[in-house]
């Protein structure tokens, strides 16, 4: 029988894998911070937007507002369900966390796609900073998606919330099943066979909900993996 392998480890494998053991291990994760619940409004709010029918970004966000954000984030939001891309505006069908499954490699993949709408893929991300280019660890996330829905491209939207408020979307390409494979079996051993901390991104620490019990934080720049799963 295939492994069975989940998007969500194989994401945090990548980022961070001693994260995952600090979480199976029953440390209890922090509170959302607002920039936390800032993304969640942001996704809720956009359950309730797409697709497009009569309800306004204003009411869809004041829907969403189970933590009673301040009025500055639910201006942002409603700007942001504003600018997104004309296509996701457009589309007649927005499904959002997409269960799928899929047999690849000796592997059974599985996972939530975040949102399919008329057939493509898409991530919505808020965040703080300004975004030129997709985030590498993005890009692979990106990855599980295509290969678990059998597509060639997707598209990440990024609400910024900056001094000055943007939405950004950048399409990402479906890597080559080869570069794929290797990755995730690469991820599989760590996941399964409890390896040693391997992080990539230097800021993960800042966003981490265990960094209050982390012993390596602050320490990421000097831990690396053997092989660069960005390229
Ligand atoms: S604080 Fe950094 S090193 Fe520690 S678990 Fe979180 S992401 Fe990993």
């Amino acid at each position: 029988m295939s492994k069975r392998l989940y998007v969500t480890s194989l994401v945090q494998a990548n980022n961070c894998s001693h994260q995952y053991k600090l979480k199976v291990s029953g440390f209890e994760p922090k509170p959302p911070d607002t920039g936390l619940l800032a993304g969640i409004l942001f996704e809720n709010a956009a359950k309730i937007y797409l697709p497009r029918t009569e309800i306004s970004a204003k009411e869809a966000v004041l829907a969403a507002n189970e933590n009673n954000l301040p009025e500055n984030i639910l201006n942002f939001v409603e700007f942001a369900l504003e600018k997104l891309p004309d296509e996701l505006k457009t589309a007649e069908t927005a499904d959002f966390s997409v269960f799928a499954e899929r047999e690849l490699g000796g592997f059974m993949l599985a996972g939530y796609v975040d949102l399919v709408a008329d057939g493509a893929i898409y991530e919505l991300k808020y965040t703080h900073k300004y975004m030129n280019e997709p985030q590498k660890a993005h890009i692979f996330q990106l990855q599980h998606y295509m290969y678990l829905l059998d597509r060639d491209e997707a598209t990440i939207v990024y609400a910024c919330n900056t001094k000055k408020p943007s939405v950004l979307a950048f399409k990402v390409k479906r890597w080559s099943e080869h570069k794929y494979l290797a990755l995730i079996r690469g991820l599989a051993n760590r996941y399964y066979e409890d390896a040693p901390l391997g992080l990539i991104h230097d800021w993960l620490c800042d966003y981490c909900a265990f960094s209050h019990v982390c012993e390596y934080k602050n320490e990421q720049n000097e831990v690396y993996l053997s092989y660069d799963s960005t390229k």
